[in-house]
């Protein structure tokens, strides 16, 4: 599968925030088997654009024009692992001398594992324990696979963080601290839990999922001395 068959619903020409100490252009895929009640992207979850779609070749020319300014490509989505297209275009961005990095939920084990060798850094998405992962997706058995993927990136010495997207509605401060103490307990070095964003949700009559200062207050307490770095966005 060629990488011009990537379908982009969008791209960030320049970020910081994406792959952690490195500039960035971000690539939004289409496509998401999943449909967590918080999505803030509901756009990217089918796997046809709306909009006229941002072709791989537009994105070639921005990332020579960039060579030596950048660092990296962030491939993120939307679940960027559905897309055949992918290893491709990571060969390719490889080959210009970036850095790739991935945002992903680790949907399906196998999608993820032949994109291991061209991966420099991986930003995986746990959305709560194992047997807790419907009541975020919203659909069933979608947890295991998930936190498999911890083990086929230390496997593939594949640098990475988890991170975890918090919804007061969702998730209790206890909830946080049990996914962050098995993760610990598995390896993971660093994890950021991010507060969901409420200004733009798939199912907006979940809320906007307050979280109080003082829940804050216990993830971090609790979680701070066992991780590398332990990071509370938003
Ligand atoms: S938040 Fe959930 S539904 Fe939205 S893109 Fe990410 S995994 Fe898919």
């Amino acid at each position: 599968m060629i990488a011009d068959n990537l379908v982009i619903g969008g791209m960030a020409a320049f970020s910081t925030v994406d792959y952690p100490q490195h500039l960035a252009a971000t690539l939004f895929l289409q496509g998401c088997p999943w449909r967590c009640h918080y999505c803030h992207n509901p756009h990217l979850i089918p796997l046809q654009t709306a909009d006229e779609k941002i072709t791989w070749q537009q994105v070639r020319q921005h990332l020579e024009g960039r060579q030596g300014l950048l660092d990296a490509v962030v491939f993120s989505g939307g679940e960027p692992t559905i897309q055949k297209p992918l290893l491709a275009a990571l060969r390719h961005t490889r080959a210009m001398g970036f850095r790739n990095g991935l945002h992903t939920g680790a949907p399906h084990l196998d999608l993820l594992r032949p994109l291991l060798p061209w991966l420099d850094w991986v930003g995986l998405d746990i959305k709560a324990m194992p047997s807790d992962y419907a009541a975020v997706t919203t659909r069933r058995h979608s947890g295991p696979q998930s936190w498999a993927a911890i083990e086929q990136l230390q496997k593939a010495d594949v640098d990475f963080e988890c991170r975890m997207t918090w919804h007061g509605e969702l998730h209790s401060a206890e909830q946080v601290v049990e996914v962050g103490e098995c993760l610990a307990d598995r390896g993971v070095r660093r994890f950021a839990v991010q507060v969901a964003r409420s200004d733009q949700m798939l199912n907006a009559q979940i809320g906007a999922g307050y979280i109080s200062l003082a829940a804050k207050q216990t993830v971090i307490l609790a979680l701070d001395s066992i991780f590398e770095c332990l990071e509370l966005r938003g």
